[in-house]
This record gives structure tokens, C-alpha cells and sequence, in this order.
């Protein structure tokens, strides 16, 4: 059994991912934003923002892989499943659970502008900096976390624990 510990509790996240819902609201007034989901750890809070953003949405899901069952990031890039929807000429927002080394976020960045994207935002509602190996400008900003490996409100360990409300720092 591992040992999980809250970090930081369900209310202060939803009233962080209200804020980031306003804050791309006023970006973006009437103007329509494709939003690229990235599964799975990020289902439930692509979830509440699009419920905080006003402007019209189209939302599609891309699984990519870098972590398998290890909590160390492997920086290798494979599309499992991909977005179903158009992006050309589309400002999309890549939702994201957790920036930690930089690698996954990038490579997708880059990828979506491969698809045409007009212009690619990115969005964490957790950002890991210490270990970053690769700059990324992040435009939307959740939290800024210690280097520990943390599970729940969507972010797993061995597919266990999304289900966590808070987020936890969990000791392996
Ligand atoms: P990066 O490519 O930035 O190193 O890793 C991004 C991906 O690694 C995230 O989407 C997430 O799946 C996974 N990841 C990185 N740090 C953590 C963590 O602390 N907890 C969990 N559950 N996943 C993490």
C-alpha cells in the first residue's frame, strides 16, 4: 500500500481552473479555440475548465505516451490515439495535467503546428520545473509544484488513483 499525502486541496484547484477559464475567456471573447486534451490524466480537468470558458469550444482528445509504468519520464514520444477533428487554420489549446520534464508538451506542440494550427497555446493546471529539459512557455498555469511524484484529480500511478479529489504526493 502506498502512502498518499494532499498537496493541495479540490477547492483550491477548482478555483484555479475558474480563474484560467476566465483568463481565456477575455483571450479570446468570441473567438473560436479548438481545446486538445491530452489523456488520460488530464479528463477531469479538461473537464471543469471547458465548464469555465465562455468563448466557443470545439474539444478533441490525443493520447500520447511517454511514461509507461515508471514515474521517470522515458522522453519518447508515441501517438496512441489521435485528435478526430480538423485543427488548420485553428487556435488550439493543448490542456495538459502536468509539465515535468517539457518533452511530451513540445513534441505535441510541434505536432499540432505539423497538423496547420494556426497558433498553439499551452495549458497545465501543474507545472514541475525542476527537471525541465526542454523550454516551453507555458501560457496558462494551474500550480507550480515541487519535484514529487503526485497523483489524483486526474494523474495516476499505475492507473491507480485519478479518482483522488486533492492532489497528493504519493511515496512509492
Ligand atoms: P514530461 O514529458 O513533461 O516529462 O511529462 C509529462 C507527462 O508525464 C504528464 O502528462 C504525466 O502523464 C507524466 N507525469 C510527469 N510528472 C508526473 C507526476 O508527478 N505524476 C504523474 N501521475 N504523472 C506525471
Amino acid at each position: 500500500m502506498n502512502n498518499v499525502e494532499k498537496l493541495i486541496s479540490e477547492q483550491e484547484i477548482l478555483k484555479k481552473v475558474e480563474e484560467i477559464g476566465k483568463k481565456i475567456t477575455d483571450d479570446f471573447k468570441d473567438e473560436s479555440v479548438t481545446i486538445v486534451s491530452v489523456l488520460k490524466g488530464s479528463f477531469i480537468f479538461t473537464a471543469d475548465l471547458v465548464r469555465f470558458i465562455k468563448s466557443p469550444v470545439e474539444i478533441a482528445f490525443i493520447a500520447a505516451s511517454s511514461y509507461g509504468a515508471s514515474t521517470v519520464s522515458s522522453g519518447e514520444l508515441k501517438i496512441r490515439y489521435d485528435i478526430d477533428i480538423p485543427v488548420k487554420g485553428q487556435t488550439v489549446i493543448l490542456v495538459e495535467d502536468i509539465v515535468d520534464t517539457g518533452l511530451t508538451i513540445s513534441r505535441l506542440k510541434e505536432y499540432l503546428y505539423e497538423l496547420g494550427a494556426k497558433d498553439v497555446k499551452i495549458c497545465t493546471i501543474f507545472d514541475k520545473p525542476d527537471r525541465r529539459e526542454k523550454q516551453v512557455t507555458i501560457d496558462y498555469c494551474g500550480f507550480v509544484i515541487p519535484n514529487e511524484f503526485v497523483v489524483g484529480y486526474g494523474l495516476d500511478y499505475n492507473n491507480k488513483y485519478r479518482n483522488l479529489r486533492n492532489l497528493c504526493k504519493i511515496t512509492i
